[in-house]
Protein backbone atom coordinates (compact mmCIF):
# COMPACT_ATOMS: atom_id res chain seq x y z
CA UNK A 1 0.00 0.00 0.00
CA UNK A 2 1.38 3.25 -0.99
CA UNK A 3 1.25 6.51 1.45
CA UNK A 4 -1.60 7.90 -0.76
CA UNK A 5 -3.94 4.61 -0.34
CA UNK A 6 -3.07 4.25 3.28
CA UNK A 7 -4.64 7.56 3.50
CA UNK A 8 -7.16 7.08 1.42
CA UNK A 9 -8.59 4.22 3.18
CA UNK A 10 -7.71 5.36 6.34
CA UNK A 11 -10.07 8.68 5.61
CA UNK A 12 -12.38 6.58 4.48
CA UNK A 13 -13.00 3.54 7.15
CA UNK A 14 -10.83 3.91 9.88
CA UNK A 15 -12.03 5.58 12.51
CA UNK A 16 -9.12 7.86 15.23
CA UNK A 17 -10.11 9.26 19.07
CA UNK A 18 -12.70 11.39 19.46
CA UNK A 19 -13.04 12.35 15.58
CA UNK A 20 -15.54 12.45 12.89
CA UNK A 21 -15.72 10.38 9.98
CA UNK A 22 -17.44 13.62 8.24
CA UNK A 23 -14.28 15.54 6.70
CA UNK A 24 -11.53 14.78 9.33
CA UNK A 25 -8.88 16.49 10.02
CA UNK A 26 -5.61 14.81 8.44
CA UNK A 27 -3.72 12.35 9.78
CA UNK A 28 0.21 11.96 9.95
CA UNK A 29 1.09 8.50 9.08
CA UNK A 30 4.31 7.14 10.64
CA UNK A 31 6.35 4.97 9.23
CA UNK A 32 9.08 4.24 12.27
CA UNK A 33 9.86 5.77 16.06
CA UNK A 34 13.25 5.57 17.70
CA UNK A 35 14.19 7.35 20.93
CA UNK A 36 12.18 10.85 20.89
CA UNK A 37 12.08 10.90 16.98
CA UNK A 38 8.76 9.64 14.99
CA UNK A 39 9.27 9.59 10.88
CA UNK A 40 6.75 10.12 9.06
CA UNK A 41 6.14 8.27 5.58
CA UNK A 42 7.52 11.31 3.39
CA UNK A 43 10.49 11.09 5.70
CA UNK A 44 9.99 13.89 8.00
CA UNK A 45 10.88 13.72 11.45
CA UNK A 46 8.86 15.00 14.52
CA UNK A 47 10.64 15.05 17.89
CA UNK A 48 8.11 13.43 20.65
CA UNK A 49 6.30 15.78 22.80
CA UNK A 50 3.25 13.84 23.62
CA UNK A 51 5.19 10.25 24.74
CA UNK A 52 2.12 8.79 23.03
CA UNK A 53 -0.52 9.94 25.32
CA UNK A 54 1.87 9.88 28.80
CA UNK A 55 3.31 5.87 27.86
CA UNK A 56 6.71 6.19 26.09
CA UNK A 57 8.81 7.29 29.23
CA UNK A 58 12.07 5.16 27.48
CA UNK A 59 11.12 6.73 23.99
CA UNK A 60 10.79 4.38 21.27
CA UNK A 61 12.11 1.49 19.71
CA UNK A 62 14.29 0.52 22.96
CA UNK A 63 16.43 -2.31 22.20
CA UNK A 64 16.26 -3.38 26.15
CA UNK A 65 12.35 -3.50 25.75
CA UNK A 66 12.04 -5.12 22.55
CA UNK A 67 14.11 -7.49 23.83
CA UNK A 68 12.26 -8.41 27.03
CA UNK A 69 9.04 -8.80 24.50
CA UNK A 70 11.25 -11.09 22.39
CA UNK A 71 11.86 -13.36 24.93
CA UNK A 72 8.89 -13.63 26.23
CA UNK A 73 7.16 -14.39 23.31
CA UNK A 74 9.35 -17.47 22.48
CA UNK A 75 8.07 -18.68 26.00
CA UNK A 76 4.28 -17.89 25.77
CA UNK A 77 2.26 -14.58 24.35
CA UNK A 78 -0.44 -15.45 26.57
CA UNK A 79 -1.99 -17.57 28.64
CA UNK A 80 -5.94 -17.43 30.07
CA UNK A 81 -5.37 -16.22 34.22
CA UNK A 82 -8.06 -17.84 35.18
CA UNK A 83 -6.57 -21.25 36.92
CA UNK A 84 -3.15 -20.22 35.14
CA UNK A 85 -0.33 -18.10 36.31
CA UNK A 86 3.41 -17.30 35.31
CA UNK A 87 6.13 -15.49 36.13
CA UNK A 88 5.70 -11.96 34.31
CA UNK A 89 2.30 -11.46 36.81
CA UNK A 90 3.83 -12.52 39.45
CA UNK A 91 6.91 -10.52 38.98
CA UNK A 92 5.24 -7.43 38.04
CA UNK A 93 3.38 -7.67 40.61
CA UNK A 94 6.36 -7.85 43.33
CA UNK A 95 7.56 -4.81 41.47
CA UNK A 96 4.56 -2.70 41.82
CA UNK A 97 3.71 -3.81 45.40
CA UNK A 98 7.37 -2.87 46.17
CA UNK A 99 7.12 0.87 44.34
CA UNK A 100 3.75 1.54 45.57
CA UNK A 101 2.54 3.68 48.82
CA UNK A 102 3.03 1.85 51.64
CA UNK A 103 -0.57 -0.36 52.75
CA UNK A 104 -1.04 -1.70 48.82
CA UNK A 105 -0.61 -5.57 49.19
CA UNK A 106 -3.09 -6.73 46.76
CA UNK A 107 -3.08 -6.69 42.09
CA UNK A 108 -5.66 -7.10 40.29
CA UNK A 109 -4.27 -6.71 36.23
CA UNK A 110 -6.48 -5.24 33.61
CA UNK A 111 -6.06 -4.29 30.08
CA UNK A 112 -6.69 -0.63 30.04
CA UNK A 113 -6.66 2.27 32.02
CA UNK A 114 -10.45 2.71 31.71
CA UNK A 115 -10.99 -1.16 32.79
CA UNK A 116 -8.47 -0.30 35.60
CA UNK A 117 -11.32 2.73 36.98
CA UNK A 118 -14.30 0.20 36.76
CA UNK A 119 -12.71 -2.82 38.43
CA UNK A 120 -11.22 -0.01 41.41
CA UNK A 121 -15.19 1.55 41.61
CA UNK A 122 -16.22 -2.22 41.60
CA UNK A 123 -14.15 -2.93 44.23
CA UNK A 124 -15.64 0.08 45.90
CA UNK A 125 -18.83 -1.11 45.84
CA UNK A 126 -18.53 -4.88 46.52
CA UNK A 127 -16.14 -3.75 49.59
CA UNK A 128 -19.31 -1.72 51.26
CA UNK A 129 -21.82 -4.60 49.93
CA UNK A 130 -19.91 -7.12 52.21
CA UNK A 131 -20.01 -4.88 54.67
CA UNK A 132 -23.95 -4.58 55.03
CA UNK A 133 -23.83 -0.69 53.80
CA UNK A 134 -25.72 -0.89 50.63
CA UNK A 135 -26.88 2.78 50.61
CA UNK A 136 -23.47 3.61 49.33
CA UNK A 137 -23.73 3.26 45.60
CA UNK A 138 -22.75 6.43 44.51
CA UNK A 139 -19.26 8.40 43.58
CA UNK A 140 -17.67 11.54 44.55
CA UNK A 141 -15.66 13.14 42.05
CA UNK A 142 -14.11 16.83 41.48
CA UNK A 143 -14.95 18.62 38.59
CA UNK A 144 -12.39 18.42 35.59
CA UNK A 145 -11.53 14.75 36.32
CA UNK A 146 -10.64 12.45 33.26
CA UNK A 147 -11.12 8.76 34.11
CA UNK A 148 -11.66 6.81 31.08
CA UNK A 149 -14.48 6.28 28.16
CA UNK A 150 -16.53 3.00 29.36
CA UNK A 151 -19.55 4.10 31.18
CA UNK A 152 -18.59 4.09 35.20
CA UNK A 153 -15.20 5.87 34.37
CA UNK A 154 -17.31 8.41 32.06
CA UNK A 155 -19.81 9.13 34.63
CA UNK A 156 -16.51 10.64 37.03
CA UNK A 157 -15.05 12.70 34.02
CA UNK A 158 -16.07 16.26 34.17
CA UNK A 159 -19.29 16.47 33.57
CA UNK A 160 -19.09 19.56 30.68
CA UNK A 161 -15.59 17.91 29.10
CA UNK A 162 -17.07 14.65 29.54
CA UNK A 163 -20.50 15.55 27.83
CA UNK A 164 -22.43 14.03 29.98
CA UNK A 165 -25.86 15.19 28.51
CA UNK A 166 -25.33 13.33 25.71
CA UNK A 167 -25.47 10.12 27.48
CA UNK A 168 -28.00 10.92 30.08
CA UNK A 169 -30.88 8.23 30.97
CA UNK A 170 -27.22 5.75 30.55
CA UNK A 171 -24.90 6.92 32.59
CA UNK A 172 -24.80 6.73 36.77
CA UNK A 173 -25.32 10.24 38.08
CA UNK A 174 -22.58 10.66 40.55
CA UNK A 175 -21.79 13.79 42.86
CA UNK A 176 -19.36 16.38 41.42
CA UNK A 177 -17.37 18.70 43.89
CA UNK A 178 -15.68 21.69 42.57
CA UNK A 179 -12.43 21.58 41.11
CA UNK A 180 -9.47 21.48 43.51
CA UNK A 181 -9.12 25.47 43.33
CA UNK A 182 -5.41 26.20 45.00
CA UNK A 183 -2.37 25.54 42.67
CA UNK A 184 0.27 23.01 43.34
CA UNK A 185 2.54 25.28 44.91
CA UNK A 186 -0.44 27.82 46.23
CA UNK A 187 -1.01 29.13 49.25
CA UNK A 188 -3.25 26.43 51.07
CA UNK A 189 -6.34 27.52 52.70
CA UNK A 190 -8.68 25.00 54.58
CA UNK A 191 -11.83 26.52 53.20
CA UNK A 192 -10.73 24.80 49.56
CA UNK A 193 -12.07 21.26 51.28
CA UNK A 194 -15.76 22.88 53.09
CA UNK A 195 -17.74 21.43 49.65
CA UNK A 196 -16.32 18.32 50.48
CA UNK A 197 -16.92 18.83 54.08
CA UNK A 198 -20.46 19.78 53.19
CA UNK A 199 -21.15 16.19 50.63
CA UNK A 200 -19.78 14.50 52.96
CA UNK A 201 -21.90 15.59 55.84
CA UNK A 202 -25.35 15.35 53.73
CA UNK A 203 -24.53 12.51 51.29
CA UNK A 204 -21.69 10.47 53.29
CA UNK A 205 -23.64 7.38 53.41
CA UNK A 206 -25.07 7.02 50.20
CA UNK A 207 -21.03 7.39 48.74
CA UNK A 208 -19.04 4.51 48.24
CA UNK A 209 -16.07 6.28 47.25
CA UNK A 210 -14.24 9.33 46.68
CA UNK A 211 -12.10 9.48 43.11
CA UNK A 212 -9.79 11.19 41.82
CA UNK A 213 -6.48 12.23 40.03
CA UNK A 214 -3.68 12.58 42.08
CA UNK A 215 -2.64 16.40 42.15
CA UNK A 216 -2.40 16.18 38.27
CA UNK A 217 -5.61 16.53 36.69
CA UNK A 218 -4.70 15.40 32.81
CA UNK A 219 -7.61 15.26 30.14
CA UNK A 220 -9.71 17.01 31.79
CA UNK A 221 -7.76 20.43 32.10
CA UNK A 222 -3.61 19.47 32.73
CA UNK A 223 -4.23 21.22 36.19
CA UNK A 224 -1.58 20.84 39.27
CA UNK A 225 -3.16 21.25 42.38
CA UNK A 226 -2.06 21.55 45.88
CA UNK A 227 -0.87 18.70 47.88
CA UNK A 228 -2.71 19.59 51.23
CA UNK A 229 -5.99 18.63 48.90
CA UNK A 230 -4.87 15.08 49.03
CA UNK A 231 -4.58 14.93 53.16
CA UNK A 232 -7.49 16.54 53.97
CA UNK A 233 -9.66 13.92 51.53
CA UNK A 234 -7.93 11.46 52.76
CA UNK A 235 -8.88 12.26 56.24
CA UNK A 236 -12.81 13.24 55.45
CA UNK A 237 -13.03 10.16 53.32
CA UNK A 238 -11.53 8.06 56.76
CA UNK A 239 -14.65 10.15 59.01
CA UNK A 240 -17.20 9.11 56.54
CA UNK A 241 -16.16 5.39 55.97
CA UNK A 242 -15.50 6.50 52.09
CA UNK A 243 -13.33 4.28 50.39
CA UNK A 244 -10.46 6.70 48.37
CA UNK A 245 -9.37 5.58 44.67
CA UNK A 246 -6.01 7.35 43.53
CA UNK A 247 -5.99 7.20 39.38
CA UNK A 248 -2.54 7.61 38.78
CA UNK A 249 -3.01 5.97 35.74
CA UNK A 250 -1.20 9.23 33.57
CA UNK A 251 0.88 10.34 36.91
CA UNK A 252 1.90 6.69 37.73
CA UNK A 253 5.70 6.05 36.77
CA UNK A 254 7.61 9.33 37.82
CA UNK A 255 5.67 11.60 35.60
CA UNK A 256 4.77 14.07 38.22
CA UNK A 257 8.27 14.41 39.81
CA UNK A 258 7.65 11.72 42.44
CA UNK A 259 7.33 8.11 41.38
CA UNK A 260 3.89 8.25 42.36
CA UNK A 261 2.05 11.54 42.63
CA UNK A 262 0.35 10.22 45.92
CA UNK A 263 4.27 10.76 47.45
CA UNK A 264 4.17 14.14 46.79
CA UNK A 265 1.33 13.96 49.87
CA UNK A 266 2.88 11.24 51.63
CA UNK A 267 -1.10 9.30 51.56
CA UNK A 268 -1.52 6.21 50.96
CA UNK A 269 -4.74 5.78 48.79
CA UNK A 270 -7.34 2.53 49.50
CA UNK A 271 -7.34 1.74 45.87
CA UNK A 272 -4.80 2.79 43.03
CA UNK A 273 -5.05 2.42 39.28
CA UNK A 274 -1.73 2.28 37.27
CA UNK A 275 -1.40 2.27 33.41
CA UNK A 276 0.12 4.24 30.80
CA UNK A 277 3.95 4.23 31.32
CA UNK A 278 3.31 0.92 32.98
CA UNK A 279 4.85 -0.84 29.56
CA UNK A 280 7.01 1.85 28.66
CA UNK A 281 4.24 2.68 26.17
CA UNK A 282 4.79 -1.01 24.29
CA UNK A 283 1.16 -2.52 25.01
CA UNK A 284 -1.87 -2.27 26.89
CA UNK A 285 -2.02 -3.07 30.22
CA UNK A 286 -3.25 -1.33 33.31
CA UNK A 287 -3.43 -2.60 37.36
CA UNK A 288 -5.32 -2.05 40.60
CA UNK A 289 -4.18 -2.23 43.95
CA UNK A 290 -5.26 -2.18 47.08
CA UNK A 291 -4.76 -3.32 50.26
CA UNK A 292 -5.02 -6.37 51.97
CA UNK A 293 -7.93 -5.54 54.34
CA UNK A 294 -10.16 -4.15 51.00
CA UNK A 295 -9.35 -7.31 49.31
CA UNK A 296 -10.39 -9.29 52.14
CA UNK A 297 -13.55 -7.71 53.08
CA UNK A 298 -14.38 -7.78 49.30
CA UNK A 299 -13.83 -11.53 49.39
CA UNK A 300 -16.09 -12.46 52.53
CA UNK A 301 -18.64 -10.55 50.56
CA UNK A 302 -21.62 -12.62 49.16
CA UNK A 303 -20.13 -13.28 45.81
CA UNK A 304 -16.60 -14.85 47.52
CA UNK A 305 -14.81 -13.19 44.85
CA UNK A 306 -14.14 -9.84 43.21
CA UNK A 307 -16.61 -10.40 39.86
CA UNK A 308 -13.60 -9.52 37.55
CA UNK A 309 -12.04 -11.22 34.73
CA UNK A 310 -10.74 -9.88 31.29
CA UNK A 311 -9.48 -12.83 28.75
CA UNK A 312 -6.62 -10.70 28.74
CA UNK A 313 -5.76 -10.60 31.95
CA UNK A 314 -2.27 -10.41 33.17
CA UNK A 315 -0.79 -10.41 29.55
CA UNK A 316 2.51 -12.41 29.56
CA UNK A 317 4.10 -10.08 27.03
CA UNK A 318 2.81 -6.84 28.45
CA UNK A 319 3.91 -7.89 32.05
CA UNK A 320 7.43 -8.93 30.88
CA UNK A 321 7.96 -5.76 28.89
CA UNK A 322 6.52 -3.40 31.93
CA UNK A 323 9.34 -5.01 34.17
CA UNK A 324 11.70 -4.25 31.80
CA UNK A 325 10.32 -0.93 31.94
CA UNK A 326 10.43 -0.73 35.44
CA UNK A 327 14.21 -1.46 35.63
CA UNK A 328 14.82 0.87 32.98
CA UNK A 329 12.85 3.69 35.13
CA UNK A 330 15.84 3.00 37.36
CA UNK A 331 18.80 2.41 36.15
CA UNK A 332 17.95 5.62 33.99
CA UNK A 333 17.28 7.73 37.12
CA UNK A 334 14.19 8.65 36.12
CA UNK A 335 14.04 11.35 38.93
CA UNK A 336 17.13 12.94 37.41
CA UNK A 337 15.58 13.03 33.79
CA UNK A 338 12.19 14.14 35.37
CA UNK A 339 13.88 16.86 37.15
CA UNK A 340 16.21 18.30 34.05
CA UNK A 341 13.34 18.04 31.83
CA UNK A 342 11.56 19.89 34.56
CA UNK A 343 14.00 22.78 35.00
CA UNK A 344 14.22 23.10 30.80
CA UNK A 345 10.43 23.08 30.30
CA UNK A 346 10.14 26.00 32.73
CA UNK A 347 13.16 27.74 31.13
CA UNK A 348 11.81 27.21 27.23
CA UNK A 349 8.19 27.40 28.06
CA UNK A 350 7.84 30.61 30.13
CA UNK A 351 8.47 32.58 27.17
CA UNK A 352 5.19 32.39 26.35
CA UNK A 353 3.55 33.99 28.88
CA UNK A 354 4.30 37.14 27.31
CA UNK A 355 1.51 35.85 23.74
CA UNK A 356 -1.74 37.86 24.88
CA UNK A 357 -3.38 34.59 23.44
CA UNK A 358 -2.00 32.92 26.95
CA UNK A 359 -3.61 32.50 30.19
CA UNK A 360 -1.07 30.37 31.96
CA UNK A 361 2.24 28.38 31.55
CA UNK A 362 2.84 25.95 34.26
CA UNK A 363 5.04 22.71 34.55
CA UNK A 364 5.31 20.01 37.18
CA UNK A 365 7.30 17.36 36.90
CA UNK A 366 7.57 16.36 33.59
CA UNK A 367 4.15 18.13 32.58
CA UNK A 368 4.40 21.47 30.71
CA UNK A 369 1.22 23.37 30.04
CA UNK A 370 0.65 26.43 28.33
CA UNK A 371 -3.03 27.65 28.79
CA UNK A 372 -4.50 29.63 25.62
CA UNK A 373 -7.74 32.04 26.19
CA UNK A 374 -9.77 30.94 23.72
CA UNK A 375 -10.03 26.56 22.26
CA UNK A 376 -7.18 26.36 19.54
CA UNK A 377 -7.94 26.04 16.32
CA UNK A 378 -6.26 22.34 15.39
CA UNK A 379 -7.08 22.66 11.69
CA UNK A 380 -4.29 25.26 11.81
CA UNK A 381 -2.18 24.85 15.18
CA UNK A 382 -1.40 21.10 14.27
CA UNK A 383 -0.31 21.48 11.04
CA UNK A 384 2.15 24.48 12.16
CA UNK A 385 3.53 22.53 14.85
CA UNK A 386 4.13 19.72 12.33
CA UNK A 387 5.98 22.32 10.13
CA UNK A 388 8.39 23.27 13.11
CA UNK A 389 9.47 19.31 13.31
CA UNK A 390 7.08 18.75 16.67
CA UNK A 391 4.55 16.25 17.43
CA UNK A 392 2.30 17.93 20.20
CA UNK A 393 -1.28 17.59 20.18
CA UNK A 394 -3.28 20.32 21.63
CA UNK A 395 -7.02 20.11 23.30
CA UNK A 396 -9.18 22.77 23.99
CA UNK A 397 -7.36 26.15 25.27
CA UNK A 398 -4.54 23.48 26.35
CA UNK A 399 -0.71 23.18 24.02
CA UNK A 400 0.65 20.62 26.37
CA UNK A 401 3.91 18.59 26.38
CA UNK A 402 4.98 15.21 28.49
CA UNK A 403 7.77 14.18 26.68
CA UNK A 404 9.33 10.95 26.88
CA UNK A 405 12.00 11.15 30.08
CA UNK A 406 15.00 10.16 27.64
CA UNK A 407 14.93 13.68 25.89
CA UNK A 408 17.75 15.76 26.56
CA UNK A 409 18.07 18.99 27.16
CA UNK A 410 18.92 20.16 24.01
CA UNK A 411 15.72 18.80 22.55
CA UNK A 412 13.72 20.02 25.22
CA UNK A 413 14.90 23.53 23.90
CA UNK A 414 14.20 22.51 19.96
CA UNK A 415 11.03 21.32 21.51
CA UNK A 416 10.11 24.49 23.52
CA UNK A 417 11.19 26.88 20.87
CA UNK A 418 9.31 25.32 17.92
CA UNK A 419 5.90 25.67 20.00
CA UNK A 420 6.50 29.28 20.87
CA UNK A 421 7.32 29.72 17.21
CA UNK A 422 3.72 28.07 16.11
CA UNK A 423 2.08 29.95 18.71
CA UNK A 424 3.88 33.30 17.64
CA UNK A 425 2.48 32.39 13.97
CA UNK A 426 -0.71 31.43 14.71
CA UNK A 427 -1.58 34.24 17.37
CA UNK A 428 -0.18 37.37 15.60
CA UNK A 429 -1.44 36.38 11.69
N1 LIG B 1 -7.45 7.76 33.83
C1 LIG B 1 -6.62 8.75 33.47
C2 LIG B 1 -6.16 9.73 34.51
C3 LIG B 1 -6.21 8.88 32.15
O1 LIG B 1 -5.41 9.90 31.79
C4 LIG B 1 -6.66 7.93 31.20
C5 LIG B 1 -6.26 7.99 29.74
N2 LIG B 1 -6.05 9.22 29.19
C6 LIG B 1 -7.52 6.90 31.62
C7 LIG B 1 -7.88 6.85 32.95
C8 LIG B 1 -8.05 5.88 30.66
O2 LIG B 1 -7.05 5.02 30.23
P1 LIG B 1 -7.19 4.20 28.87
O3 LIG B 1 -7.17 5.20 27.77
O4 LIG B 1 -5.99 3.28 28.89
O5 LIG B 1 -8.48 3.45 28.94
Amino acid sequence: MNTAELLHFDRHHVWHPYASVIDPLPVYPVARADGVWLTLHDGTRLLDGMSSWWCAVHGYNHPRLNEALRAQSEKMAHVMFGGLTHEPAVGLAQDLLQLAPQGMDKVFFVDSGSVAVEVAMKMALQYHHARGERARTRFATPRAGYHGDTFHAMSVCDPVNGMHALFSGSLPAQYFLPQPPIRFDGEWSDDAMQPMRELFAAHGGEIAALILEPIVQGAGGMWFYHPEYLRAARKLCDEHGIVLIFDEIATGFGRSGRYFAAEHAQITPDIMCVGKALTGGYLTLAAVLTSAEMARTICSGEAGALMHGPTFMANPLACAVARASLRLLQENDWHTQVHNIETALRQGLSPARELAAVADVRVLGAIGVIELKYPVNMASLQPRLVRHGVWVRPFGRLVYVMPPFVMSEAEIVLLSRAILAALHEEYSL
